[in-house]
């Protein structure tokens, strides 16, 4: 995530993209069939009325933790497959169905092979998961920046989005006819292998788009949340000023509700980040939730000892309450 450049915006709308070719196969993963011995026979859980209290932000952090463990995880590195690995685990626990979308990019360092992780959720138990019902996204990226001069391990920047993505996927899944309306989608290729340019960063981000777009997919989406650095342990989510008026207020009224109106402002500008291509390729209206007041930004602080189980707890929440208004 970067400062925005406003050429971006216009430059984003004006011209296409980079022709990117898909060279991985793309694979349906379906939850393993031991994780559900009796799905047939016994009678499914009560739906909590109030998902939103479901959410942990401490399960959250386990995730967080387990990504921070993997190491630096820029783009086609060791430890992005690790960290891939736990990802595609604990979906396929919680009865996620998961699509991994390869594709290869020019990058300032030569050709790169990137992979997206795109989940979806069966309406009903035994059934797979069709790609024609999702009616919303919520996405992070997952990979880290590249630094040649430093341990650079992400704990905020990538691992506290990632986490939460994952907490979310789990509270989701204890409610299936509202979690089978939802894509979850981990970009990679988030970061600039060198500096955000309109070729450089945006990689997994600029590609989905541009399949939702080209497919005819990007219709059946009303809107898309964003998750970037909400672990802060001294949570300021600053939406950037050039977000989508009527979801700003939805989710500011829900922290409203849940009385943590005070860890939610607006930044004084707009915001590059995996958004801008959701908003202006696939045209599908994207908040970026992003807490960008962090000093430890693209520096080797950012550790794990610089967030806190709490402020996820408190994005969560407040995510999955607006979505519950959006999508009852
Ligand atoms: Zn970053």
């Amino acid at each position: 995530m970067t400062v925005f450049i406003r050429r971006w915006a216009s430059f984003l709308a004006c011209i296409p993209f980079l022709s990117l070719s898909a060279c991985g196969p793309k694979s349906q993963a379906p939850a393993s069939e031991g994780s559900k011995p009796n799905a047939r026979a016994a009678t499914p859980p009560p739906v909590p009325a109030e998902l939103w209290k479901e959410f942990s932000g401490e399960r959250a952090f386990e995730h967080v933790r387990r990504q921070v463990e993997c190491g630096a995880r820029p783009a086609g590195s060791t430890a992005l497959e690790k960290a891939r690995e736990l990802i595609l685990a604990a979906l396929k626990e919680s009865g996620w169905f998961v699509e991994l979308q390869n594709f290869t990019d020019s990058t300032p360092r030569g050709p790169k092979t990137f992979c997206n992780i795109i989940a979806r959720f069966p309406e009903s138990p035994g059934k797979t998961a069709p790609v024609s019902t999702q009616k919303a996204i919520v996405a992070s990226h997952y990979d880290t920046k590249i630094f040649s001069t430093i341990e650079f391990v992400g704990a905020n920047d990538a691992g506290s989005s990632t986490g939460a993505l994952l907490e979310l996927s789990r509270t989701l899944a204890l409610d299936p006819a509202f979690a089978s309306q939802f894509e979850l989608v981990f970009f990679d290729g988030e970061e600039a292998v060198q500096q955000f340019t309109e070729t450089d960063g945006l990689y997994g981000s600029r590609y989905y788009a541009r399949e939702l777009r080209d497919s005819g997919r990007s219709k059946q989406f009303r809107f898309g949340i964003l998750w970037d650095m909400i672990g802060d342990r001294n949570l300021n989510i600053t939406l950037p000023s050039d977000s989508p008026r009527e979801m700003v207020q939805g989710l500011l009224s829900s922290s409203q509700a849940l009385s943590v109106r005070q860890c939610f402002g607006i930044l004084d500008r707009p915001l590059l980040d995996d958004h801008i291509p959701l908003n202006h390729v696939a045209r599908i209206p994207c908040l970026d939730i992003i807490d960008f007041d962090y000093p430890a930004w693209h520096t080797a602080d950012d550790t794990l000892d610089q967030l806190s189980p709490a402020s996820l707890q408190t994005v969560g929440s407040v995510t999955l309450h607006y979505l519950k208004q959006l999508l009852p």
